[in-house]
């Protein structure tokens, strides 16, 4: 009885759920051939590596993206997880504007958590979904040569322009590729910490968006893709802005309605497309394989900044 009902439902089943696989592959071969050889960087934020199981389904979708024969470059943040390890060890941050001042003692432990654990945790991640990961910061064959970061404000009031000390902050002066183009071409994923290293051996902590820019121009990337923890980038009222002119991207920042973390997110982009890159999106990256979804289908998600 038990067999008969089975064999009556089953086959029925099966056949619906294998039919929608073949044919979400097969709508992908397009986009698959379009983009292979080409290279993607992605931008891996702290805040959207929230959960072990959109980390299982990011790594998942980098190594699918590479068996395609894409090559992607993966640049992690982690802002938070920074965050967590300074109040456990009890070092007391000052902020200038919002922004944390990074002295010897902070940038220490930022190296430690970038470069050591959540490194590793990205590589071990796509590792184990069958890919071969290889981690490094900036300070790895020469990837970043890194300067301290000169950032002024303007007082509201006096109109006085200041210059804000941030400490160890740097931003990419040189990128050298050689190293990512040899891990490339041996068919591994390079997994970037966003550490870099000054001409005087001083050790910077740098916006990890920044990197994945500048490395994406480096390389002359096709797409420069990043995920973080909104929707994308949203207007005045919340809703999404699928698509964004350089020039509004700007004004949206000179308005303030993009802040905080968005600025470096939006200006990184507007800087990569200048830079030739050949497309710049900012993705959710709570909703799990949102990189799937962007790069095989047709499915607008995320914000992209282009000239259309
Ligand atoms: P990540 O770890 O991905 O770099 P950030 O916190 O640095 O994340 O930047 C994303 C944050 O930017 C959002 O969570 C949101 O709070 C903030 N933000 C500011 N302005 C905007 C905007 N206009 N649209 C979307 N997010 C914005
Ligand atoms: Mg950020």
């Amino acid at each position: 009885m038990r067999y008969k009902a089975r064999l009556m439902t089953q086959p029925m089943e099966r056949d619906d759920r294998h039919l929608a696989i073949a044919r979400t592959l097969s709508e992908a071969l397009p986009y698959m051939r379009q983009f292979a050889g080409q290279t993607f960087v992605i931008k891996y934020g702290g805040h959207a590596m929230g959960s072990a199981e959109l980390a299982q389904a990011f790594a998942r979708d980098v190594v699918l993206i590479k068996q395609v024969g894409i090559n992607p470059i993966v640049v992690h943040g982690g802002g938070p997880q920074i965050g967590a390890m300074l109040e456990r060890l009890k070092i007391q941050s000052s902020f200038v504007d919002g922004l944390r001042v990074t002295d010897q003692a902070t940038v220490e432990i930022v190296e430690m958590v970038l470069s050591g654990s959540i490194n590793k945790q990205v590589v071990t991640a796509i590792n184990a979904a069958g890919g071969t990961a290889i981690g490094l910061s900036g300070k790895d064959g020469h990837l970043i040569q890194a300067r301290k970061l000169r950032r002024a404000t303007r007082d509201p009031e006096s109109n006085i322009e200041k210059v804000l000390d941030l400490g160890f902050v740097g931003e990419p002066e040189r990128i050298d590729t050689a190293v990512l183009e040899g891990l490339a071409s041996a068919d591994v994923i390079p997994v970037i910490a966003p550490i870099g290293i000054g001409a005087d051996g001083q050790t910077y902590n740098i916006n990890a968006d920044t990197v994945a820019g500048a490395v994406a121009a480096a390389l002359g990337a096709s797409k420069l893709l990043m995920l973080t923890d909104v929707e994308g980038v949203l207007d005045g009222s919340g809703a999404l802005l699928s698509e964004l002119r350089p020039a509004e991207a700007r004004a949206l920042i000179a308005d303030a309605t993009v802040a905080g973390g968005m600025i470096p997110k939006v200006e990184t982009c507007l800087a990569a497309i200048e830079a030739g890159v050949g497309a710049a999106q900012i993705l959710d990256g709570r909703l799990a394989h949102v990189l799937i979804l962007e790069i095989f289908t047709e499915a607008g998600v995320g914000t992209k900044i282009h000239e259309f």
